[in-house]
């Protein structure tokens, strides 16, 4: 991981920079409409709500040894509340489990106001804005990479990621192209369980906790759990100072 180049602070900094500079990203026209269109005219329950409706920052812990990445926010979830998987059921799951590994204070993430914590655990994503029918287009993707890429280069404790998905496990090997590590051929295959090395970095594959595969059980809490187990082992032991918060 020749790739990282920061002090702990400077990672902080630079992270606050990173989300800076995403809050106010405007380079996909179809996004940026669906994001506001989703904000005005929300589901029932969110009524009155006050959405964020602009791009999603990355939230965690700045010295975290453990990134996880997932698809996108969800429009009534991250692109209502602001923060990443927080909101909606997606979000129930993987902070649940988060907490359930010791990696989160509480098992609720509900708003940015709920006092969650991540401990050694840093959450984002390879695009920042909610996505009609969760499907990002390529080139807003690829739009939306180096957002990432800048995140994993400023997480020097970083050596281990957990993709939620296929498009995020994608999306964490081009973002590691662009810094720099080597091309692996074959491409690894995402699947869940799987994992692949990349120039030092340990990438492990989940299935994302989106209702369809919760509720029909292809990802049980024990299987989120058995990941996060192997993430721990990869990742080595936990951060113990120099915590700093973003986002
Ligand atoms: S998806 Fe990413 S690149 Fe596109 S507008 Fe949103 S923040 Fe910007």
């Amino acid at each position: 991981m020749s790739n990282r180049r920061t002090s702990s602070s400077e990672g902080a900094g630079g992270l606050a920079e990173v989300t800076a500079a995403v809050h106010v990203c405007q380079k996909c026209p179809r996004l940026v409409s669906w994001r506001e269109a989703s904000a005005a005219d929300p589901p029932r329950r969110f009524r009155g709500e006050n959405y964020w409706a602009r791009p999603v920052g990355g939230f965690g812990d700045s010295t975290a040894r453990l990134v996880i990445v997932g698809l996108a926010p969800a429009a009534h979830g991250a692109n209502r509340t602001g923060r990443m998987f927080t909101g909606d059921r997606s979000g129930d799951w993987l902070y649940a489990a988060l907490h359930r590994a010791g990696r989160a204070t509480q098992p609720e993430s509900v708003d940015p106001t709920d006092g969650l914590r991540l401990i050694d655990t840093y959450v984002t994503a390879v695009v920042r804005c909610a996505p009609p029918a969760n499907r990002p287009a390529p080139a807003e993707r690829d739009n939306c990479v180096p957002f990432l890429t800048q995140e994993l280069a400023l997480l020097e404790g970083c050596n281990t990621i957990i993709a939620l998905g296929g498009f995020a496990w994608d999306g964490v090997l081009r973002s590691l192209l662009e810094l720099g590590c080597e091309t692996l051929r074959p491409k690894p295959r995402f699947g869940h369980g799987v994992e692949a090395r990349v120039s030092g970095w340990a990438l492990l594959g989940c299935y994302h906790p989106s209702q369809q595969n919760t509720f029909t059980g292809r990802l049980t809490e024990g299987m989120l759990d058995e990941v996060f187990t192997r993430a721990g082992q990869l990742a080595g032991t936990r951060a113990s100072k120099g915590r700093i918060e973003v986002g």
